[in-house]
Formats: C-alpha cells, structure tokens, sequence
C-alpha cells in the first residue's frame, strides 16, 4: 500500500478564512478608534462589513469596480449601512490595517492539525496549492503552524495561472516532481477551483463541504476534515 500524495487548497479548506477575517475586524476596530466615531458595537460593525464586502466582490466580478476601490469601498459602505457618514481618511486606514493584518491571524479550521498530523504519520506527502499572493499565503502558512507538514506551497501568484486552469495543477506537479498519473488527490472547499478543476486534469478531488449540498461529481466529500482519516487514500 502506497500513500497517495496529497493537495490541499489554503483558504477556508485549512486556514479558517471567515474567523481570521474577523479577528482582524476586531483589531481595526480597536485600533482606528471606532467607537469614537460611533461604532460602538464590533459585532453589528463585522455584520455590516460582512455584507458591504459581498455587495462590493460581487460588483467586481461584474466589472464594475476595481480592487483598489474595493479596499477602503467596502469600509465606507459598512458605515453607510449603520446610517453613520463615511470617512473617507477612516475607510482607508481600515483597508490597510485588515490587508496588513488578516493574513497574520492563525486561527485553522477544527481538526487541522491532528488529521494533517496522522496523514504524515500515515507517510503521505502533502502540498498546498492555493490561489491567492505569494507573500500573504506564506505569512498564513508559517503563523498558523502549517508549514511542517507540507514538502511544497504553491500560490497561484508565484505560478502565473489560478485553479481551475488546468496549467495551475501541471505546473504544480511538475515542480514538485510529481507524475500526473501518480495517484494525485486535491482536497479542498470550492467546487469549481479545487474539485473540478483537479478532476479535469485526471487527479481524484475531495470536496470538503461542511455545510452544503453534495455534489455528486466530486470523488468524495467530507463534511469535517477528520472524515479525510476514513477515505481509502492509499494505492
Ligand atoms: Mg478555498
């Protein structure tokens, strides 16, 4: 029996996306002085942002706004939404502090460590691949106690080309030495960039799902990353 090597996506499939972004939330809170300009309350603050962040993602996806305004955009929005006037000075010291400050925030999704412990027990080789910055998905891996585990990180930044393209999982396998055929498995939370996307270049996909419906298309889904202990990942 050979231990298959195995892919893991970063970003809400181990680093816990949605924790780690409120806790930076939290410290800009604190550390612009909000309650000063009548932000007195950090959960209705988070659940504003929360939703001005969604409303602005999505006019980005339709073109109509572009990363940089969406920065400081979404902040300004969120104070819009508590009826206050936004800053503009404000809204940018809050999107600089949450881009400076999230990707330093270690909290992992349950489980991560003792399952990523077992599978190297178990002699699995594992990697990341993920889309995101070089830099930022670095600074998550090595704070959030994930590096040990993993023989090579890459970031669709350093790559050139973003999952699904199937270029992002050739370029990753080769540069880790990796046959295509070599029994690969990618585990990861989005369907369409870590499911589909390795399945469409031969690899099997894990889709780690703990909420939604199942996806009858994905090779296996888990609701909880200790399931992954349980899948029959050897050759
Ligand atoms: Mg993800």
């Amino acid at each position: 029996m050979s231990p298959r090597p195995l892919f893991f996506d970063l970003d809400h499939t181990l680093w816990d996306f949605e924790t780690n972004s409120r806790l930076a939330l939290r410290e800009g809170h604190a550390a612009v002085g909000l309650v000063n300009l009548g932000v007195a309350n950090v959960d209705a603050w988070i659940e504003a942002y929360e939703k001005a962040n969604d409303w602005c993602w999505a006019q980005f996806r339709k073109g109509l706004m572009d990363k940089n305004t969406l920065r400081a955009g979404r902040f300004k929005l969120a104070f819009e939404r508590l009826g206050l006037e936004p800053d503009e000075h404000v809204s940018r010291a809050l999107g600089e502090h949450y881009i400076e400050t999230s990707p330093f925030q270690t909290a992992l999704l349950p489980g991560s460590i003792e399952v990523l412990e077992e599978l190297k027990e178990r002699g699995h080789r594992m990697l990341l691949l993920t889309n995101g910055f070089e830099e930022v998905q670095h600074i998550k891996v090595k704070n959030s106690g994930l590096e040990p585990f993993f023989t090579d990180v890459f970031t669709s930044d350093a790559l050139g080309v973003k999952k699904p393209d199937p270029t992002a999982f050739e370029l990753a396998a080769s540069r880790s030495g990796l046959a295509m055929d070599a029994g690969i498995v990618m585990i990861g939370d989005s369907m369409e960039s870590d499911v589909d996307g390795a399945q469409n270049v031969g690899w099997d996909a894990v889709h780690f799902n703990p909420h939604g419906e199942v996806e009858i298309r994905a090779w296996r889904t888990v609701r909880t990353l200790h399931e992954l202990l349980d899948l029959p990942l050897d050759l």
